[in-house]
């Protein structure tokens, strides 16, 4: 028999209750398979538009050869932190070989994005060292303002003159940081003249390039090569490997200094396992893709589906954000609707999540569409039928 569990205390059962009468309670689904595409829940197949894998590479044969051959030479487990005894070859390899890529001195690996967020911000920022960022930044980057104790302001959504009025307020310099690419919006940050205000008040700019990295500018070196920028004109670089690179982690690029100095006190980096060394040669082997010619064609595709789409949905009444990247949300304004439309869509073998507070404004509830290179152009026109008839209904 299974042991009875302690009862619940009634403020957790009064808090469960009340984001449940606010279209808010939010559940972990399963899948069963591997993420693609094309997935299965509770037994039903389903298109999905919702995953972060934008170019397809979770499930690529390439990248599940490296992952278990290196898994088979190098062990599954890194055994320890990087400052330890954790730190094998292959993430020196990674490092170096990011490091080349996108022209910094430096790079430092994490095991997740979170963690590199909350170890950048957390080191940086202080009592005499503000933070500021773009008021829609990922929460990963709002929680290491809050631990870092610094005096922490934010600036309107890609607002430079709201960003520097704020700079211009602080007696002292210090943090500047944005997505490259917002993960709710699709929209990308003014991120030249960001690192000129920036730089003009030696404050140092930090970019959050989750959503950009492996998809735009050339070679796939994101938002930053998109805007012409480099190491030179953004100190900071942050990415992840758990979306456009399809498998899990991260990592932050920075010149020699500030990657010693976060190796002496950014503290998720110092007290933390470091990654699988499997998971790095994967990491690895998605870089190579990336950056072939079988990632510039699956960039174009990815390029075409987001087109495809946004030439259908000019058409609806529901608000189109501003996005040429892969995310292309529908701002839908109620938790109810969002809720309504992303179970609509599903009855139709569609999945894709309704978006909801506190992870994006009040009010602005939406569905978050996002669009992979491994989308056919049929599955892109079968969503946009879908979404079409959903809107015509609504409307009468
Ligand atoms: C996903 C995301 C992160 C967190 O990365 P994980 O590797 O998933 O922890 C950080 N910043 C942004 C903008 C993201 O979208």
């Amino acid at each position: 028999m299974m042991p009875a569990s302690a009862s619940t205390p009634d403020w957790i059962k009064q808090a469960l209750k009340e984001r449940k009468s606010q279209d808010l309670y939010r559940s972990v689904r399963k899948i069963a398979g591997p993420q693609s595409t094309r997935v299965s829940q509770e037994g039903q197949p389903y298109l999905s538009f919702c995953s972060n894998d934008y170019l397809g590479l979770a499930n690529h044969p390439d990248l599940k050869q490296a992952m278990a051959d290196a898994a088979l030479e190098m062990g599954v487990g890194s055994g320890a932190s990087h400052l330890v005894c954790g730190h094998l070859d292959i993430h020196a390899a990674l490092e170096k070989a990011l490091a080349q890529w996108l022209g910094y001195d430096r790079v430092l690996l994490f095991s997740t994005g979170y963690m590199a967020n909350l170890a950048v911000i957390s080191a940086l920022g202080s009592k005499d060292r503000p933070v500021i960022m773009d008021k829609l930044n990922h929460a990963s980057l709002i929680d290491g303002a809050q631990l870092s104790g610094a005096p922490f302001r934010r600036y309107l959504h890609g607002d430079v003159q709201s960003a520097e009025k704020l700079m211009d307020r602080s007696d002292q310099a210090g943090i500047l940081a944005t997505d490259g690419v917002f993960s709710m919006d699709g929209d990308i940050a003014p991120l030249k003249l960001l690192a000129e205000s920036a730089a003009a008040r030696q404050w140092t700019l930090m970019v959050d390039d989750a959503h950009g990295l492996g998809c735009l500018g050339d070679d796939g070196r994101g938002a930053l090569a998109l805007a012409g920028l480099d190491a030179s004109k953004v100190p900071l670089l942050m990415g992840t490997f758990g979306k456009a690179f399809g498998v899990a982690g991260a990592f932050v690029a920075c010149s020699e200094d500030l990657a010693e100095y976060l190796t002496q006190f950014a503290r998720p980096f110092i007290y933390t396992t470091a990654m699988s060394p499997a998971v790095a040669a994967t990491v690895l082997k998605s870089l190579e893709v990336i950056r072939s010619e079988e990632g510039q064609a699956r960039r174009r595709r990815l390029a075409s589906n987001i087109e495809l789409f946004r030439s259908r949905a000019a058409d609806w009444p529901a608000q189109l954000m501003a996005s040429n990247s892969a995310i292309q949300p529908i701002i839908v304004g109620s938790n109810g609707l969002a809720l309504a439309i992303s179970e609509q869509l599903k009855a139709k073998g569609i999945l894709c999540t309704a978006i909801r507070p506190p992870t994006v404004p009040v009010n602005t509830a939406r569905i978050r569409i996002t669009l992979s290179a491994e989308h056919s152009h049929t599955d892109v026109i079968y969503l946009c039928d879908t979404l079409d008839r959903i809107f015509n209904d609504l409307g009468k």
